[in-house]
């Protein structure tokens, strides 16, 4: 079901006093190049997510203010990380807006940077955005913290400490810049610049980000996807189709590749579970702690309901993810008209709550979980099995030919995940060798972004008479070169894919 909120129907813009920014901090920043002009037109510059996916970042220039969309984390190989998320490419002090698509960390893990930085301006963010950064950039802030200890650990004599890029306590004081908006309202962000967030089906509070600018007289929509995500996807609404787009920033992480279908995931997924019930095997599914566990805790909850799993216990093994999964509580906002439905006719109070479901944070739980024997079914982080209780879980499970391991999530090279992908015979978890005897099945279509035919289907829907340009972003390799090619074929005026650092007159 396609959610749409007319422009009509759109409530009346509120106005909120800009905070400009001021120097808190003299931290070294590096630029690109020479700072965009204020006294110049409307100009945007792809900071980053450009020819890649992670460290989402373009800074607009309207009105002589810079609005950054995004602020999120580069990542890659740790060096290069560690600079480019250390040194924004810009002057911090001198950006007057943010405003933030979704909570993931490509999108979202610079901003306790950004304001370490000097910045202390507002950021928009949807409210589920904002309670979703709550728990992820204070996890970032952790993560950070335990890196640069580790490492100093292995510092050698006379070497300099190294610093974490943040800490917790900056990713908790970052959240005192957070501004919420709901969907479909409009709100003036700058001067003749207005801030309407719409659906985008990604991950619960995922928003595009669109703004009705005014400039010299000249009135364009300027629409940014963020991440996009599936249509017929469980408890989001599908993606909004935006009106009357003048300029568009699509993304294009799956730009040349398909996913299969949603209903037959679900299908394959109710199968191997159903196989390994019958072998008396576990079920473990290593899994991104927001937005993926939720949806198949929910995905499992429907096939309970329905009879087509036997019932079983369930352990959602992760603190992140078990305080994700109480932010989607928090947020009934966001979910879909089937959703809602299916709470009602099942008497549910919760997508996320059913008989044999368990939450586990405390360490000592976790360990018991091992001693368990028969049936179960096991969620936890890190998705690509690189760190984590996932790791005790593989461990403890991987040499039980009777167990199944259900991959839900791309898997990058070199990591545990992917040699669990190929099968490999022997893999090396926490240090020591084990032979894998367990299954492996892969689950292509629980990703959260739409695929080439939605991408180009969205695309076919959003476009209209008025549009100037398109900029196609946020995609590796061949992905973004091929939804340009094929944006083209559909007669789409002009279509770039920037190069990193370009900055473009609009
Ligand atoms: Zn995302």
């Amino acid at each position: 079901m396609t959610y749409r909120l007319p422009q009509e129907q759109m409530l009346p813009s509120l106005s909120l006093p800009l905070t400009f920014a001021h120097n808190r901090a003299t931290m070294r920043t590096q630029t690109f190049s020479s700072e965009p002009k204020r006294g110049a037109g409307m100009q945007i510059q792809f900071l980053g997510a450009v020819q890649t996916v992670t460290g989402s970042m373009h800074m607009l220039t309207v009105n002589g203010k810079r609005i950054l969309l995004e602020c999120g984390m580069y990542q890659g190989r740790r060096a290069e990380s560690f600079e480019r998320n250390r040194h924004l490419p810009f002057d911090a002090t001198q950006v007057d807006v943010l405003v933030l698509s979704h909570a993931h960390t490509d999108h979202s893990g610079c901003i306790p940077s950004l304001v370490k930085s000097g910045y202390n301006g507002n950021i928009l963010a949807t409210p589920a955005t904002r309670d979703l950064c709550s728990i992820m950039l204070r996890d970032a802030g952790h993560i950070q913290e335990a890196d640069a200890a580790y490492l100093n650990k292995k510092r050698k004599p006379g070497e300099p400490p190294i610093e974490p890029l943040y800490t917790q306590q900056d990713a908790i004081r970052s959240l005192e810049n957070f501004v919420t908006l709901t969907y479909g309202r409009a709100l003036s962000i700058a001067p003749g610049v207005t801030l309407t967030f719409f659906d985008a089906g990604h991950i619960l509070g995922s928003a595009m980000i669109c703004l009705d600018i005014e400039e010299k007289g000249e009135k364009r929509r300027l629409l940014f996807t963020g991440d996009l995500g599936r249509p017929g996807m469980p408890l989001l609404r599908d993606p909004y189709i935006p009106q009357d787009v003048d300029i568009l920033l699509i993304e294009s992480t799956y730009g040349d590749r398909l996913h299969g279908s949603t209903e037959e995931n679900i299908a394959r997924l109710r199968d191997v579970i159903n196989q390994t019930h019958q072998r008396g095997g576990k079920v473990i599914i290593p899994a991104f702690s927001v937005g993926r566990t939720q949806y198949i805790i929910y995905v499992l909850h429907q096939l309970l309901a329905q009879e087509q799993i036997p019932s079983c216990p369930v352990y959602v093994d992760s603190p992140l993810s078990v305080n994700a999964t109480e932010i989607f509580l928090l947020h009934p906002e966001c979910y879909d008209e089937e959703t809602r439905h299916f709470l009602m006719d099942t008497g549910s109070q919760s997508p996320f709550a059913f008989a044999g479901v368990h939450y586990v944070r405390d360490v000592k739980e976790s360990k018991a979980i091992n001693t368990l024997r028969g049936p179960a079914i096991i969620i936890s982080a890190s998705g690509m099995c690189e760190t984590g209780r996932i790791l005790h879980h593989l461990k403890n499970n991987i040499e039980d030919s009777r167990n199944t391991v259900v991959i839900v999530g791309w898997q990058a090279p070199y990591t545990l995940g992917r040699r669990l992908i190929e099968k490999q015979e022997r893999v090396r978890i926490l240090g020591e060798e084990y032979v894998r005897r367990a299954d492996v099945q892969t689950l292509n279509a629980f990703s959260a972004h739409a695929d080439r035919d939605e991408l180009i289907g969205w695309f076919k829907a959003v476009q209209n008479p008025h549009l100037q340009h398109a900029f196609v972003v946020h995609g590796e390799a061949s992905a973004p070169t091929a939804l340009a090619a094929a944006m083209r074929e559909l007669k789409a005026p002009l279509v770039t894919v920037p190069e990193p650092g370009q900055r473009v007159e609009l």
